[in-house]
């Protein structure tokens, strides 16, 4: 039972359902702004374009040159843009790395966001900033960097590849599962994170076998939304910082990091967290390490840190830096108990 809490709730205005893409255009005028500058990774150009016909002059123009990690560069190249172009806000298309320039920009010139969501991320719903420059990456956090509008349209992620929708699923589930044993944690924070994973759960057993099931997608992007607003309310801990590491030094894929390294984190901290994560196991048969490791096999996840570019001998260094300024974890952080995680992780072998 809670006796005690804190809950700051984000203020976002949140528009979920199939066609929603048609209502970009209102909300730009409900903000009373009338020249977005539309943003997108290379790969969805076309999709901005689209959109940006589809806006008419409440488009003021495209920039598709997201990129991974948020460089410091590509951001001030797109506020170049956003003032050659007298753009008045930002309207982010697509999926974690294009929501991280709308937010930089966001940071820096106080520019109101839009933001259209294509993976299950959740950074859309999160007033945290990741950038990199000269090679590093610092997060920061900032009410300016939460995006204002969240259109969340399930048709758009129909074309998310099931390989990505599985690892980008997985990606959304560590949110939650972090969230559920947070040390800064409350009522509604523990039923969104078990709600998100339940839909997720759901929603991808689904798209595997039918990646086109409307019905499946809204279930899946549902479940992102509500364990990224978890990520975007309480404090991460073991698991993001592995992650975080694992991706910032061995420069790993992001999505597909979590997905491997989350059954690990989640049963290094079972015994620790139990009560906390008691609904979370019973989502996956009962055992949070197992089950979820079970899940992610049978949706075709990938397993082992060996099969997305990392070395053997790369993993006493990353046991190193995993452990050098700890977050807060449920469990102690024990150098020889996270090596062996990672030598799990590294395996693709089940958590006992
Ligand atoms: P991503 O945005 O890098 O997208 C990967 C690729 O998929 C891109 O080429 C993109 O254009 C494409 N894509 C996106 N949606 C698609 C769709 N529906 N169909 C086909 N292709 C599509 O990947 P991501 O996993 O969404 O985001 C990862 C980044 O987000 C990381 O840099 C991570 O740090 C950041 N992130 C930040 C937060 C936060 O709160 N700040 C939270 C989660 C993730």
């Amino acid at each position: 039972m809670a006796t005690q809490f804190n809950y700051d709730i984000n203020p976002s205005r949140i528009l979920f359902g199939a066609g929603k893409l048609n209502v970009v255009g209102e909300e730009i005028r409900r903000l009373g702004k009338a020249r977005a500058l539309i943003l997108s990774t290379p790969f969805q150009r076309a999709d901005a374009q689209k959109l940006m016909d589809q806006l008419g002059p409440l488009a003021a123009g495209v920039f598709s040159d997201a990129r991974m990690h948020t460089p410091v560069a590509v951001t001030m190249n797109a506020i170049e843009t956003y003032d050659a172009l007298s753009a008045d806000c930002v309207l982010a298309y697509g999926g974690g790395s294009t929501i991280g320039l709308g937010k930089a920009i966001a940071y820096r010139n106080d520019a109101p966001q839009i933001v259209v969501a294509t993976t299950y991320a959740g950074s859309e719903v999160t007033p945290i900033l990741g950038q990199t420059e000269n090679g590093v990456k610092t997060t920061v956090r900032d009410l300016k960097i939460l995006p204002e509008v969240v259109i969340y349209d399930p048709e758009l992620t129909v074309g998310l590849p099931v390989s990505m929708s599985v690892a980008s699923g997985l990606h959304a589930m560590a949110h939650a599962v972090e969230g559920a044993y947070a040390y800064d944690r409350n009522p509604v924070s523990s039923l969104m994170a078990v709600e998100g994973v339940r839909a997720l759960r759901d929603g991808l057993r689904v798209i595997v076998g039918q990646p086109t099931d409307l019905a499946a997608r809204s279930e899946a992007l549902y479940g992102s939304w509500l364990c990224g607003s978890v990520l975007g309310t309480v404090g991460m801990s073991l698991h993001h910082k592995l992650c975080h590491t694992l991706g910032g030094r061995f420069d790993l894929p992001h999505a597909e990091t979590h997905a491997i390294v989350l059954p690990h984190s989640a049963g290094y901290n079972a015994r620790a967290a139990a009560e906390a994560l008691e609904p979370l196991a019973k989502l996956f048969g009962g055992s949070i390490g197992g089950g979820l490791y079970d899940f992610a096999r049978s949706v075709g996840a990938p397993l082992a840190l060996k099969d997305i570019g990392m070395e053997e001998a790369q993993l006493d260094e990353a046991a190193d830096l995993a452990v050098k300024n700890p977050y807060w974890n449920p469990r102690p952080i024990e150098r020889d108990a996270v090596r062996l995680l990672l030598q799990r992780a590294w395996e693709g072998s089940r958590p006992e």
